[in-house]
């Protein structure tokens, strides 16, 4: 059942891929200029957000994100989300990432979350594996342990420390946008950092993956990848950053 459902969409994805996946210029590209995030990501809102599209090279939105109006964002955050899905897909073909909330169309006060109210947020779900290590698109929110297994559904995936940490590695090297922080559980940053040190990353971006992954302190989040990006500088200064600045931010 969950196979053929993932065989599904990764055919689809393969589709799209073939279609979409180096338009020139990317989506997110020509409106970089339009979005305006303002405020805090706490009390902030949107202007001229971007909507994710529901499928595209290498991911999907999630419906319940869909039905919640929640894939706005930012164009650079959108535009990065792109980029960085276009990056797995390409080293690990069939690779689909699913995506969760984003921002509402304007911003402001959304269900589930304490923040994503300015466009610069957005849940990642983990590439997971079957028990047999096959890829599967991922399903929607799966915690998974300290050994990679799922708990919930108990033992029936497993966290795909390499094709993650791929996506990690895109989203701190790209240049549409800065990231601020990938909160995410101490127990899958480390397997994010070992996947880095297997995969011979180079110096400077384990540094970055060092600074940017952190356990946010009452919710783990193990289940997903919650990304911020810093304020793009045409933003500013009606986009206010909480937190640090990183010395490599644009
Ligand atoms: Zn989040």
């Amino acid at each position: 059942m969950v196979i053929s459902r993932a065989c599904l969409s990764l055919a689809a994805a393969t589709l799209l891929a073939g279609a979409t996946a180096f338009a020139d210029p990317p989506a997110g590209t020509s409106t970089a200029a339009a979005s305006v995030s303002l405020g805090t990501p706490m009390d902030g809102r949107l202007e001229r957000g971007v909507a994710l599209p529901a499928r595209g090279a290498g991911f999907r939105l999630l419906s319940e994100a869909r039905a919640r109006k929640a894939r706005f964002g930012a164009a650079e955050l959108v535009g990065l989300v792109e980029e960085a899905a276009a990056a797995v897909v390409r080293r690990h073909p069939g690779s689909v990432l699913t995506v969760g909330d984003l921002s509402a169309r304007k911003g402001g006060r959304i269900d589930h979350h304490g923040s994503h109210r300015s466009g610069r947020d957005v849940d990642l779900l983990f590439y997971l594996t079957n028990r047999a290590g096959k890829p599967v698109v991922s399903p929607g929110f799966v915690p998974v342990d300290g050994n990679g297994v799922s708990v919930t559904p108990p033992l029936k995936y497993a966290f795909d420390a390499g094709r993650n940490w791929t996506l990690v590695a895109a989203l701190l090297s790209s240049k549409r946008a800065d990231v601020q922080f990938i909160f995410v559980a101490d127990h899958v940053r480390a397997m994010l950092l070992a996947a880095a040190d297997k995969a011979r990353a180079p110096r400077w971006l384990v540094a970055r993956a060092e600074q940017v992954l952190r356990q946010p302190g009452r919710k783990a989040h193990w289940d997903h990848f919650h990304v911020r990006i810093l304020c793009p500088g045409d933003d500013r200064p009606e986009c206010r950053d909480v937190g640090p600045l990183w010395s490599w931010a644009k």
